[in-house]
């Protein structure tokens, strides 16, 4: 029998990934949480293509500051009435999308059915955002906002790590893992009233190597965008570490 040569047994790879996981769905079939189509488990995880395609993302004109869309109608100005009153330590926050419906199932998959495949097909749409509102050449390092070592130990990942290990490896930028450090445990953000917010995360993030982020720009990245309490200890975090900039990002608001 003819031996195969390392450059045939590379292209079979594929092909038997393919097979294997068409075998899996028909032993184990998966559904879409949202629609309970069937699932094509080698392309799609927890949430099927066409479900996800439904997901808009926020068009311009966006908040200069919160990121939040702006009717432009009604608004000559680049920022929005609550951004009017308050101060903030990122430059500048973007938001993917809306933080309903569809999205809210996908983060809670990603988040607590582990569903990392499917972290990696948000990842992708925050990507594409990106490149549209932001000069990523301007971004020297990508950092997530980091989850307590209990919460971390719980979980056994930080979903925000997915979105910045797909954006480093995209856009080819360097990011930085566990520097960036909660070093108190906090209440969860969603139990607290907003102006309370602010107060539970005040001084609950550290930087363990500060040189890392001096004289840097800064993409900070979460899931999830509430008050942006956390995001702004974090940038403040950053900011006193030495950063020149700090651009928040987040899945959904
Ligand atoms: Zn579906
Ligand atoms: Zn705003």
């Amino acid at each position: 029998m003819k031996c195969l040569d390392k450059n045939q047994k590379l292209k079979l790879i594929p092909i038997i990934k393919k097979y294997w996981y068409r075998t899996l769905d028909i032993i184990y079939p998966a559904f879409c949480a949202a629609c309970s189509k069937s699932l094509d488990s080698l392309r799609e995880c927890g949430i099927c293509k066409n479900c996800l395609k439904t997901i808009k993302t926020n068009i311009s004109p966006l908040c200069l500051r919160c990121g939040m869309p702006l009717n432009s109608a009604l608004n000559h100005r680049r920022d929005c009435p609550e951004c009017r009153k308050s101060s903030y330590y990122f430059n500048r926050a973007l938001c993917v999308c809306r933080y309903d419906g569809l999205v809210r199932l996908a983060i809670h998959l990603v988040k607590y059915k582990r569903k990392a495949k499917l972290g990696i097909s948000l990842a992708q749409r925050m990507a594409d955002f990106l490149q549209n509102h932001i000069a990523l050449k301007e971004i020297d390092i990508i950092t997530a906002v980091p989850l307590h070592k209990h919460k971390m130990r719980e979980r056994g990942f930080n979903q925000a790590m997915i979105f910045v290990e797909y954006l480093a490896d995209r856009f080819g930028i360097g990011y930085s893992r566990n520097n960036l450090r909660r070093s108190r445990k906090t209440l969860s953000q969603f139990s607290l009233p907003a102006e309370k917010r602010f107060k539970n995360v005040a001084g609950a993030f550290r930087c363990e190597n500060p040189a890392e982020f001096k004289g840097k720009s800064v993409l900070l990245v979460d899931d999830i965008f509430t008050t942006g309490a956390t995001l702004n200890e974090c940038a403040k975090t950053l900011k006193q570490a030495g950063a020149y900039k700090v651009i928040a990002v987040s899945m959904a608001r």
